[in-house]
Order: C-alpha cells, then sequence, then structure tokens
C-alpha cells in the first residue's frame, strides 16, 4: 500500500501513521521528522531547514523533492510506505507522480484527517515528543502515565519549537496558502478520502483502517 497522509498541522498524521505502521508493516516517511533528524545532526540539510521550520515557513521544493526522492527509492519502500507530510504543495505533488512513475508504482489511497482550525494550536501547543523513541503525547488529549516519562521506553519528553501559538499561526496559514489546494488536486484524481480528526484516536484509526481494508 502506497499511502499519503495529509491534514493540517496537529491533525494527528503523526500519531495515526505509527498506528498503521504497526497494522501493515510499512515504513513511516514524514518529512517533518526527517528535518528535525537533519537540525539535531547539525548536517547541510539541517542548516537550509531551520530556519524556515523554525518561524513555520515551509522548506524549499527543490530540497524537500530530492530527499523524498531517495527515500522513496530504498528498498523497504518496495513494499510500501505512509508519507506523512509531503506533499505540501502542487509542485511537491507533480514531483512525487513523476517519482513514483520512474520507481513504477502509483498512490493506492490519500486520506486526508480533517480538524477544525480552532482545535489545531490547542494540539500542537500541547504535543509532546518522547526523546528516545518518537513517540508523541499530548497534555490533555493523550498524557503519559507519569508525568514527562514516556510509556514506550521511559524516556525524558520534549517540545517542539515550532510549536507555539505564534508559529503554528504561520503554519496554519502555510497550510492553508499552499497545502489545502492539493484536497481538490488529490480528489480530481480520484484517491482522496477525509476522515473525521475530531474523533478520539482510536475512533480515527478504526476509521482509516476501515477505508483501506475496502480499497486493498
Ligand atoms: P506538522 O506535523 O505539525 O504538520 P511537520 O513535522 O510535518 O509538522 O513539519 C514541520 C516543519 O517542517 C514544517 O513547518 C516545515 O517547515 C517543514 N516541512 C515538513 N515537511 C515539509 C514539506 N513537505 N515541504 C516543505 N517543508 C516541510
Ligand atoms: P501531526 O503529525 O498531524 O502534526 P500529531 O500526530 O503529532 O499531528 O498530533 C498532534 C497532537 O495532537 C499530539 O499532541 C497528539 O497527541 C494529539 N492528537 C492526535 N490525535 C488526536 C485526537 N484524535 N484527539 C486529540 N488529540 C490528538
Ligand atoms: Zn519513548
Amino acid at each position: 500500500m502506497q499511502l499519503l497522509l495529509m491534514g493540517p498541522p496537529g491533525a494527528g498524521k503523526g500519531t495515526q501513521a505509527a498506528e498503521l505502521v504497526k497494522k501493515f508493516d510499512i515504513p513511516h516517511i514524514s518529512t517533518g521528522d526527517m528535518f528535525r533528524a537533519a537540525v539535531k545532526e547539525g548536517t547541510e540539510l539541517g542548516k537550509q531547514a531551520k530556519a524556515c521550520m523554525d518561524s513555520g515557513k515551509l522548506v524549499p521544493d527543490e530540497v524537500t523533492i530530492g530527499i523524498v526522492r531517495e527515500r522513496l527509492a530504498k528498498d523497504d519502500c518496495k513494499k510500501g510506505f505512509i508519507l506523512d507530510g509531503f506533499p505540501r504543495t502542487v509542485e511537491q505533488a507533480d514531483a512525487l507522480k513523476k517519482i513514483l512513475d520512474d520507481l513504477g508504482m502509483k498512490l493506492t489511497r490519500v486520506l486526508n484527517i480533517h480538524v477544525p482550525a480552532e482545535d489545531l494550536i490547542e494540539r500542537a501547543v500541547g504535543r509532546r515528543i518522547c526523546k528516545k523513541c518518537g513517540a508523541t503525547y499530548h497534555v490533555k488529549f493523550n498524557p503519559t502515565k507519569v508525568e514527562s516519562v514516556c510509556d514506550n521506553c521511559g524516556g525524558d519528553l520534549y517540545q517542539r519549537k515550532d510549536d507555539n501559538e505564534e508559529t503554528m499561526k504561520n503554519r496554519l496559514s502555510v497550510y492553508e496558502a499552499s497545502t489545502k489546494p492539493l484536497i481538490d488536486y488529490y480528489a480530481a484524481a480520484g484517491l482522496y478520502t477525509q476522515i473525521d480528526g475530531r474523533q478520539p484516536i482510536e475512533k480515527v484509526t478504526d476509521d482509516l483502517v476501515r477505508v483501506l481494508s475496502s480499497v486493498k
């Protein structure tokens, strides 16, 4: 299955991708995670991405498309993949089509997790991530059993630098202007399904799995 998980920042893409990885055993490819790893390692890519990420702007298409092309060419993607956070512009979507054509692949389904704008700032500001295993929590909606300690691995939690109200406002307007047009793009391609992301996490997963069981 070649899946694309779409949705505004904080909609629950990463949370749901982690569930789908467990169920379908295919790699989760998050451009945001790849950029954060590069920033942490201090690579050239990380240097290029950092300022954009900190202000809530998109990393330039040339940079982003290149890392996705490299990643999708790896062997583990032959059994399928879950793309999360890419494409975010029509140019990226056109590039993805070309990359997949070259690899002899095509998208199975595009799943959009729909959450209204008024919920998204609270979701992002309360998001906490495990330093060690990357598990995602929320201080109110999905808290750890022991405060600030990861349920999975006992690691410490951190808050993303861009998960503050001001940067989120920029990210949401970038989403409206650049990424939302992809809804029509993939609807026109007959690939689009919308899921109600306002439900509890488990219910959203159930809906995603239900849709996927009928398209396999
Ligand atoms: P969220 O899950 O909250 O939407 P991500 O982790 O996907 O956030 O992205 C964090 C930041 O990384 C974005 O604000 C942007 O700066 C950069 N980024 C991630 N994916 C892309 C992309 N496909 N194109 C351009 N920039 C991206
Ligand atoms: P994205 O990858 O789309 O930016 P995340 O999966 O990181 O979003 O989720 C953003 C925040 O919202 C996290 O703190 C997560 O625990 C929380 N969250 C995810 N799904 C739900 C949900 N269905 N209801 C309430 N909170 C959620
Ligand atoms: Zn952990």
